[in-house]
């Protein structure tokens, strides 16, 4: 028997790929499937972009390109940031990734070894867990509950700061819960930070366009003081619903892209080029589409919400972005994992459970709202039939 190296052996997953696999599955067998498990808009990539993508096709384009992306869109994406936070940013900076997958794995990797500690959200995004794990770091989980509004406490996390802590990991609005930090939270954090100079921040802000209720995006691009050990990561994947095109972005600070730039041309050795050149479409053409999926995706989060709280044993607090619902089923008596595996097998809805994102995940469920409204009201109707002859 062949044995992989122990690192590997800490690698994680996403298992909202293993629920999207099950619930095809169960599709392709004739079932009638609801998927709110995976996150990805189901709208189409609006057409401008497709055409800008069909286009590069017919012309030619189909050579590798720089590995950290052609300039004319690392220029697009310093010309929108500057637009959407004020925030200067020098193309040179930038990083263009196959999806903004790459961007948390180049940190761990760039910042993690044995004997470091990296912070995190729990629940969060579990592959941030598992890059870590992988890097040999030690994993220290920022605890995020459901009566803070599933956002971070400035105080807590710089007490649990010390000296062999490299990187924080934080993301708002938040995979799973739909958490969105405040500026006073931020700039609370931002100013403890400046009594540890080595440790560096990864701001995921890949939902920073799908904001409810007038809520502002706090870009940690706009702390000039943390500049030199900020790697911001955002893409295309979610605003643009361009999930399965794969692009994203990093800004890297100086003393760490040239590395960034490596572990790209080790890996992959550049993004897909056609898509590159979409991407500058989706950047300085029109932005009509975001706000149609932006202004969908609320109405189906009032729609989620109302729902959910009308189903004996479960309550949800409102999202402040992104597109998931974060329930507490704690009383409903059945695990997370349970209730995620019997909603697919036996009521035919895809969810994914709580503890998917980190132990602090028990006793809630994710739920992707971005589906129809009638796929939305359904599959909840389903989990309140499935629950009431439990
Ligand atoms: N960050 C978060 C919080 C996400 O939810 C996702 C996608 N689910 C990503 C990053 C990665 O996005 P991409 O598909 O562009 O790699």
């Amino acid at each position: 028997m062949v044995r992989p190296t122990s690192a590997a052996e800490n690698l994680g997953t996403e298992t909202a790929f293993e629920v999207l696999a099950r619930a095809n599955k169960l599709a392709a067998e004739g079932r009638s499937i609801i998927n709110l498990g995976i996150g990805q808009p189901d709208f189409s990539t609006p057409d401008n972009i497709v055409s800008a993508g069909e286009r590069a096709l017919a012309e030619g384009r189909h050579g590798y390109t720089p590995g950290a992306g052609i300039p004319e869109l690392r220029e697009a994406v310093a010309r929108d940031l500057e637009r959407r936070h004020g925030a200067s940013v020098d193309a040179g900076s930038v990083l263009v990734t196959p999806g903004a997958k790459p961007v948390m794995f180049f940190a761990a990797l760039l910042m993690g070894e044995p004997g470091v500690e990296i912070m995190y959200p729990n629940p969060g995004f579990p592959i941030y867990e598992s890059v870590i794990r992988f890097s040999g770091a030690t994993p220290v989980p920022i605890e995020l509950h459901e009566a803070s509004g599933f956002t971070f406490d400035p105080d807590q996390v710089l007490s649990q700061i010390n000296e062999r802590t490299r990187l924080i990991i934080l993301n708002s609005p938040a995979n799973p819960t739909g958490g969105v930090y405040t500026r006073d939270q931020v700039e609370r954090l931002v100013a403890g930070l400046e009594q540890w100079p080595n440790v560096v921040v990864l701001s995921d802000e890949i939902y920073s366009r799908i904001l409810y209720d007038g809520r502002e995006h706090v870009s940690w691009l706009n702390y000039p003081q943390l500049r030199d050990r900020l790697i911001v990561l955002d893409g295309w994947s979610k605003t643009y619903a361009m999930t399965g095109w794969r692009l994203g972005y990093g800004v890297f600070p100086p003393d760490l892209f040239p590395y960034a730039e490596r572990l790209a041309i080790n890996s992959y050795s550049c993004p897909n080029a056609a898509t590159q050149y979409a991407a500058i479409e989706a950047l300085d053409g029109p932005q009509e589409a975001v706000d149609i999926m932006t202004t969908a995706f609320d109405e189906r989060r009032v729609a989620i919400v109302r729902e959910l709280n009308d189903v004996p044993g479960v309550s949800c607090v409102n999202p402040g972005g992104a597109f998931y619902a974060f329930p507490n089923i704690s009383e409903t008596g059945i695990d997370a994992r349970t209730l995620q595996h019997r909603l697919l097998e036996e009521a035919g809805v895809a969810v994914i459970a709580g503890t998917s994102f980190g132990h602090l995940g028990e006793g809630y469920l994710r739920f992707s709202y971005a589906a129809s409204l009638e796929e939305i009201i359904e599959g909840v109707d389903r989990m309140r039939t499935l629950l009431a002859n439990s």
